[in-house]
């Protein structure tokens, strides 16, 4: 069933709504992470010295405004009302927020005329300057803590998916690239969610095949072109898809393209369903250039 015109600007929280997601995900810096193992008294010691240090030369700052906060990758409280978080009534398909609540597993008119590959998408925020300043001091800043933070909103927004899901996918880089940034924020993002949700992260499962050109400045159909056939999925890790619910994860996502591509690898080998888990989803991809 379409509710014509359901579909809403991305909406963002009053501040009375914002403090219980500030509360849950900020008053307590590992909140929803699995225990660690115990530690020894020296290797405490240790720990508890070396953080000092750090936080002595390096003195933790919001990665939005660059006030000094608590604890590193932390947002400060004057920057949370920026964050634009996507809350329900969402299109069962797309995560897109509608204006009203049509009732449950309504898909949008967008879902309908161009059915996903993928079963649900889920994004924490929707991408605006705020979203887009988080996911650069991720990327090109060097600031991977950072990715604890969005990792925790995005294991909230997409609650529903982890609890039925059996592996989490992060979208991979060219090896070539991957050598140049050093890290795959996507692979950094699936670690954390590992953590918050216990569901397995496996990082090597899918590969990009061949370099891929920026995607900024494509559309959709360019976009799609592209990335296709950029990823699979290799002959002797097929076991480890088939029958499985995939959860793909990624920073943003604007098209859905890059997504795709990898739901249908992924397919390709067996999966059963795959759902995507992104931090930023983009709720206007064509007035947005990221
Ligand atoms: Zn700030």
């Amino acid at each position: 069933m379409v509710q014509p015109g359901a579909e809403g600007q991305p909406k963002c929280l009053p501040h009375f709504a914002i403090a219980p997601i500030m509360g849950a995900v900020m008053s307590e810096p590992g909140a929803g992470f699995a225990e660690t193992a115990p530690m020894g008294f020296w290797r405490k010691a240790c720990g508890f010295a070396a953080h000092h240090l750090i936080n002595t030369v390096f003195p933790p700052s919001c990665p939005v405004c660059k006030e000094l906060t608590a604890s590193h990758g932390g947002i400060c409280a004057g920057c949370w009302p920026s964050l634009s978080f996507i809350e329900k009534p969402l299109c069962a398909r797309l995560g897109t927020p509608f204006a009203y609540d049509p009732g449950p597993g309504i898909v949008s008119a967008a879902a309908l005329a161009r059915p996903p590959v993928w079963e649900s998408v889920r994004g924490a925020v929707g991408f605006d300057d705020t979203a887009r300043t988080l996911v650069h001091a991720l990327k090109y800043r060097d600031q991977p803590a950072t990715a604890a933070l969005m990792a925790r909103l995005m294991a909230r927004a997409g609650a529903e998916l982890l609890r039925e899901a059996d592996l989490l996918v992060p979208v991979p880089l060219y090896r070539l690239r991957l050598w140049q940034r050093r890290f795959n924020q996507s692979a950094l993002l699936a670690q954390h969610l590992e953590a918050a949700s216990g569901v397995v992260s496996c990082p090597h499962l899918l590969r990009r095949t061949r370099p891929t050109r920026a995607q900024v400045g494509l559309d959709f159909a360019g976009r799609r072109q592209n990335v296709r056939g950029a990823f699979s999925v290799p002959d002797e890790l097929a076991f480890e898809t088939a029958g499985k619910t995939c959860v793909l994860v990624d920073d943003v996502m604007t098209t859905g393209a890059t997504a795709e591509a990898c739901t249908k690898a992924l397919l390709r080998t067996g999966a059963g369903r795959v759902d995507v888990i992104v931090f930023a989803l983009v709720l206007n991809p064509a007035g947005r250039h990221i």
